[in-house]
Order: C-alpha cells, then sequence, then structure tokens
C-alpha cells in the first residue's frame, strides 16, 4: 500500500491553498491531491463570470498539469475519494487504497437541487466548469431562460444570459437579490440594474416544481404565484456542504463537518476546511479567499503548528450589470448591545458604501457601485475591513477612494 505524509481530498479553493502551503512549508514530504472532477484544480469562480464567452476546459487552472510533479504533489484527477478508516488512516479511492499520516478533508459543497423529476436537458446548475460549459452551449439557442435564485449566482447567471441577449426571468424566495450579501439599501440599486437590463426579477416568488411540456418544447416552472414559461432554466439556489465521504466514514457531521477552531474534525489526524467544514455556531463560510484561508490554517496544523482559524472578513463582489456590489463580514447581523452598530452612510461620486462599526472598528462594509468600481478601490476596502480599521480612518479612506 502506498503511503503519503499528506492526503488532501478535494482540489478546490482549499485544498490547492494546503498543498501550496505544505509545498513551501514542509518540502520533501509526499502529498497526495485527489480532484475528483476532471479538469485540473482552478478557480471556480470564475466559471459564472464567464459563460457566454465561453472556454477551454483548463481556461481557469490554477497551475499547469507539470506544476503538481515538480513539486512533489502527486494529483489524481477524475476519482473521488470513497472511505477513509480513520483508525487505520487508510482512505479507500475507486483505483486503490492508500495510507496516509494526516488526512485534509477540502470537499466544498454541492449545487443544492431541490426539485425532483427536472426534465432531462432542460435544465443546469452553475457550479462546476463542466456546468457553465453546458449552459454556454445552451445560451445561443435559448429565447427564454428561466433563472431559479436571486442570490449572487443566480444574478451572475442572468447577467450571462442578458449579455448573450437571451430574455431572462429570474425568481427567488427573497425579498430582494442578494439578500445574504447586501444590505437593503444596496440591494435596492443591483434590484434597479437588474431591471433596467431588461431582466424581469420577481422576488417573494417560491417555485413549486419545473416540469417538461412537450406540445411547445417548453418548461413550466409552477411557483406560488402562477407558472412562468421558459426554453431553460438555470438552478441557482445555493450550495450544501459536500458530506459525503465524511458521513459514510463515520467522521460527524451537522449541516457540514464539524471542526474545532483549528479545523480538527473529531477524527484522529484529519481536518475538514473550506465549504464543507461547519465551525462553531453552525458557521459554513461559502466564501472563495475564506476557503484558501482554511486550507493554509489547516495545512499549518497538520504539520504540527497550532494556528487558529479566526474567520476574517473576506469580502464578496459581484459584478454585474455594468456595475459593482461589496459586501464583507455580517453585514445583515443584528445590532444591538456586543453586536455592531447600525449602518452609516458614506456617499462617494458613484459609490455608496455603508460601514458598520463594533466599538469603533469597522466589522462589515457594503457597497453598492452601479457604474462600476476600480479594483484598487475594492482591495484598499478589504484591507480596511480585514484590519477592522477604525471610523476615522474608513471615513478619511473611503471618502479619498471614490472613482
Ligand atoms: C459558480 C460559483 C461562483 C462563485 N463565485 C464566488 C465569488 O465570486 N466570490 C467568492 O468569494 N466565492 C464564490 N463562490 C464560492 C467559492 O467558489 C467557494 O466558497 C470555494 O470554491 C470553496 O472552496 P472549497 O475548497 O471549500 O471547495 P470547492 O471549490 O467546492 O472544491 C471542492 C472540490 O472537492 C471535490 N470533491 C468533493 N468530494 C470529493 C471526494 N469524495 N473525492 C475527491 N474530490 C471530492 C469537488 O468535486 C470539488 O472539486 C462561487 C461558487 C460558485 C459555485
Amino acid at each position: 500500500m502506498k503511503h503519503f505524509n499528506f492526503v488532501i481530498v478535494g482540489a478546490g479553493s482549499s485544498g490547492r491553498t494546503a498543498v501550496e502551503t505544505l509545498v513551501a512549508e514542509a518540502p520533501g514530504r509526499s502529498i497526495l491531491l485527489i480532484n475528483s472532477e476532471e479538469s485540473l484544480p482552478y478557480k471556480r469562480t470564475s466559471i459564472s463570470k464567464n459563460v457566454v464567452n465561453g472556454y477551454q476546459i483548463d481556461a481557469f487552472a490554477i497551475h499547469p498539469a507539470a506544476w503538481y510533479p515538480e513539486h512533489g504533489v502527486e494529483l489524481i484527477n477524475g476519482q473521488a475519494a470513497l472511505r477513509i478508516d480513520a483508525e487505520a488512516h487508510t482512505l479507500s479511492l475507486e483505483s486503490e487504497t492508500i495510507s496516509y499520516s494526516k488526512l485534509l478533508l477540502a470537499t466544498g459543497a454541492r449545487a443544492c437541487m431541490p426539485f425532483p423529476d427536472l426534465p432531462r436537458g432542460k435544465w443546469s446548475a452553475l457550479w462546476t466548469v463542466a456546468d457553465g460549459l453546458i449552459l454556454h452551449d445552451k445560451l445561443s439557442g435559448l429565447k427564454k431562460l428561466a433563472v431559479v435564485g436571486i442570490g449572487v449566482l443566480g444574478v451572475e447567471a442572468a447577467w450571462q444570459a442578458v449579455s448573450a441577449g437571451v430574455e431572462t426571468v429570474m425568481m427567488g424566495l427573497d425579498t430582494r437579490p442578494m439578500m445574504k450579501s447586501l444590505d437593503p439599501m444596496s440591494a435596492k440599486s443591483l434590484e434597479i440594474a437588474i431591471r433596467k437590463a431588461g431582466v424581469e426579477l420577481l422576488n417573494r416568488r417560491k417555485v413549486l416544481s419545473i416540469i417538461d411540456n412537450p406540445e411547445t418544447g417548453e418548461i413550466s416552472i409552477h411557483t406560488d404565484s402562477g407558472d412562468i414559461c421558459a426554453d431553460y432554466a438555470v438552478l441557482a439556489v445555493g450550495g450544501e456542504p459536500e458530506v459525503t465521504l465524511a458521513r459514510s466514514s463515520g467522521i460527524p457531521v451537522g449541516k457540514g463537518i464539524l471542526v474545532d477552531s483549528s479545523l480538527v474534525t473529531s477524527a484522529a489526524d484529519v481536518w475538514a476546511a473550506g465549504d464543507c467544514a461547519e465551525h462553531a455556531g453552525g458557521l459554513v463560510t461559502g466564501l472563495w479567499h475564506s476557503a484558501e484561508n482554511q486550507g493554509y490554517v489547516a495545512a499549518l496544523g497538520m504539520m504540527g503548528k497550532s494556528v487558529i482559524f479566526e474567520n476574517p472578513p473576506f469580502r464578496l463582489k459581484c459584478e454585474v450589470f455594468g456595475g459593482y456590489w461589496f459586501s464583507g463580514g455580517p453585514v445583515n447581523a443584528p445590532g444591538g448591545s456586543g453586536g455592531l452598530d447600525s449602518a452609516e452612510t458614506i456617499e462617494v461620486d458613484d459609490i455608496t458604501w455603508r460601514p458598520r462599526f463594533k466599538d469603533g472598528k469597522l466589522g462589515a462594509l457594503v457597497a453598492a457601485a452601479p457604474r462600476g468600481m476600480e479594483k484598487g478601490t475594492a482591495k484598499t476596502a478589504q484591507q480596511l475591513l480585514l484590519r477592522g480599521a477604525g471610523r476615522e480612518e474608513t471615513y478619511s479612506v473611503l471618502k479619498g477612494k471614490g472613482s
């Protein structure tokens, strides 16, 4: 049986960062990276921004194929890890069983699929590089696309469809688009931009089922407030932690794989990081930079260093319909004693910033920039947030940075 010092299951943002950290900090140790997708490990966030233009399967690869052997990493593509025997320190793959010293679960999340019996060939998710290619192929022939879900992925999907000249309707249960990430004021400007682009936006709309309509060749989307017809649907109703491997291996899971503040699971020498991990208080992060950060923290832990995951307030950006929406930290957390103060408003040129402070330090920040925002401005705002800048500094920097 082959033995590896470090095994990483899942080659998304957290798995890849863990590998890079181990390569840099623990040279000479054997590393196995298992990637269940066929493509080289890639930047998932690029998919939903590039559907309309299309791309080659490895267009968003983080490293070329040669990088892995050159850095002493064995990469297995297109195979899922099937079972961990934590006591024996072995991992079964489709092709073989290997043994490990330390193992990281970086299995990410998968797209939620709440509607049974979806009509074949009439819908796709927008989660993997393969999903994006399917949607790209479909878009050119569509008259009308229905996007189910009005969170960030739904908004990005609608923007891609509109950019391809496809009539688009989007719908979701929430009262406003990107409800988790934006406060009501910032979401209002996004809503205006969506509608201005010609998208029919149906808030507060519960989808009950999606069925084929063979007579017309369309699909019917049954909602709690009438039916909607379209040629094709994109399901963007969120993700759920991918815990299949952990669960079948007897590693405790709740919403996600339960970890302590050092990202250690209840199984000896097994860590979990990124979207698959559930932190104290039920937190599942769901952000690219957070997954990277967790991969880094877990890798250091696997090397025997004691590091805590602090859940830094990484930002989410949504660059759509000619604008830029920015969100970082618990923007919609209830205020009051011990919590964040109410949002304040800083208007700078065409950007509306909505900072929230706790004890005078920046704790959450939203921005709505319907005419766009320079990258440097967004970066500066992220830095303010990450270091919990004081009120005076936040105001002066944001005011000086308006584009
Ligand atoms: C289309 C899209 C766009 C996004 N855009 C943004 C954005 O703009 N900004 C942002 O902050 N976040 C964004 N996110 C969220 C962000 O991509 C995730 O938070 C991040 O990718 C999580 O990284 P991860 O390493 O935890 O998991 P993932 O990236 O989900 O990777 C996990 C990998 O593990 C594999 N895997 C699962 N089980 C097994 C197994 N048993 N064996 C082997 N491999 C396995 C999966 O197939 C997958 O390849 C987006 C997500 C999606 C889907």
